[in-house]
């Protein structure tokens, strides 16, 4: 359910830019989705289809790209990627890690179809 709530955000957003732009349509939306994050991209896209209806980002393309979990070991200062199981750091076997990607959700850019004729 939280991506309805962060979709309605990111359309905010969005629609912001798009007026600021005096952009007619959005055509492309491009984000960052942090594995971490627990965000699923596909909900998203769902969501965004139904509350984009009527506003200037009707039809947009969501694209996406995953940014890797990655964390900081505390002790060593190792970088490691998440593995299953418990987090371990790899070089000093250390559980006391800093989360330092993963938990993005972020729009990349935004692409926008032309400027409207009637607006000076
Ligand atoms: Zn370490």
């Amino acid at each position: 359910m939280h991506e309805l709530a962060a979709t309605e955000n990111l359309l905010r957003v969005v629609l912001d830019e798009a007026a600021k732009a005096k952009a007619r349509k959005v055509t492309r939306i491009s984000l960052q989705v942090g594995e971490w994050s627990s965000f699923v991209p596909d909900c998203i896209q769902f969501y965004l289809g139904i509350i984009a209806e009527g506003t200037p980002a009707e039809g947009a393309s969501l694209e996406w790209e995953t940014v890797p979990t990655r964390f900081e070991c505390r002790e060593c200062g190792a970088t490691f990627g998440a593995g299953d199981g418990p987090i371990a750091c790899p070089a000093c076997a250390a559980t006391r890690a800093r989360l330092i990607s993963g938990r993005e959700f972020s729009i990349v850019s935004i692409e926008v179809d032309g400027e409207d004729p009637g607006s000076t």
